[in-house]
């Protein structure tokens, strides 16, 4: 029998905070239980604001937290080459098109094309508008010839047609896995998400469903903010023919304002609470763990 393989996955763009410490204990807890696999994995493809002193934040907390994971540790930013191989496929198929338009630019024509009921997407964000998927090929190599910035963005619609297998995924009903329930996948609600960009040839998504299947993941634990992103992940994982992980997306750790911790939040951090005097079981209760 194959161990189930667990991962807590952050991103040293900011300190940790009890969210994360949540999200962490909570998979040493479920792997533990399942005599599975715990690995780290640090998330850093975004090199502008990730830094090493993050980093090794990072894994301070979690020794200080008791957490134990198998080495090496994956960096993503180590792989980019990988990503690469990858995008070139989406590219080759023509299920990913650059996208030139601005954030400004967008606006723009949002607000002349009727703005109000432009969609959104989970995060809020308005949905990419339709023109660069129509844009013809030699206008297309022109203005990379010409450096313009883009992004590749994920043709949604040519990737749903494509997709043969079912775009649903199974969902962990409570930390114990003591039953699944079967979940559709709704990749639309992204619109033509960014799947790269021009310079970092991967993007949030594409990493970590990579990452997710060369690591062997089974058990994807993380927080409920992720539960839309999992209907992209999951085109994704279909497109790339890469096997799909079972989910558990946790309840969130609020601050006192009920709102979600963010990595702004200072007094929530664990260093400030280590340095404050709090205790590893502390962190643990404060979090209901
Ligand atoms: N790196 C992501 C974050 O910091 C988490 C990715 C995941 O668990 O899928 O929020």
């Amino acid at each position: 029998m194959t161990l189930l393989t667990f991962r807590f996955a952050p991103s040293p763009n900011g300190e940790l905070h009890l969210g994360h410490a949540y999200s962490a204990l909570l998979n040493q807890r479920m792997g533990a239980r399942a005599g599975g696999r715990l690995l780290l994995r640090i998330e850093d493809i975004d090199t502008a604001r990730c830094t090493p002193e993050f980093e090794a934040g990072i894994f301070r907390d979690l020794e200080w937290l008791g957490l134990d994971w198998e080495r090496p540790v994956r960096r993503q930013s180590e792989h980019f080459a990988e990503y690469r191989a990858v995008l070139d496929r989406l590219i080759a198929d023509e299920l990913v098109y650059p996208a030139f338009m601005s954030r400004g630019e967008i606006r723009a024509f949002i607000a002349e094309t009727g703005g109000r009921d432009w969609p959104r997407d989970p995060d809020g964000v308005p949905l990419y508008p339709p023109l660069d998927k129509a844009l013809p090929a030699k206008e297309r190599k022109r203005r990379i010839a010409e450096n313009m910035p883009f992004a590749w963005r994920l043709d949604v619609a040519a990737a749903m047609a494509g997709a043969t297998g079912a775009l649903s995924f199974a969902e962990f009903t409570d930390e114990m896995m003591s039953a699944t329930r079967t979940v559709e996948a709704m990749p639309r609600a992204w619109g033509d998400v960014i799947v790269a960009r021009r310079d970092i040839p991967t993007s949030y998504h594409l990493a970590v469903v990579v990452d997710d299947a060369l690591q062997g993941v089974s058990h994807v634990v993380r927080g409920h903010d992720l539960y839309p992103a999992t209907g992209v992940q999951r085109l994704l994982q279909e497109l790339l023919g890469l096997p799909a992980p079972r989910y558990f997306h946790h309840r969130l750790i609020l601050g006192p304002d009920g709102r979600k911790l963010s990595k702004s939040f200072k007094d929530t951090g664990l260093a400030a609470l280590r340095d404050a005097g709090v205790s590893p079981q502390d962190v643990k209760r404060l979090v209901g763990l």
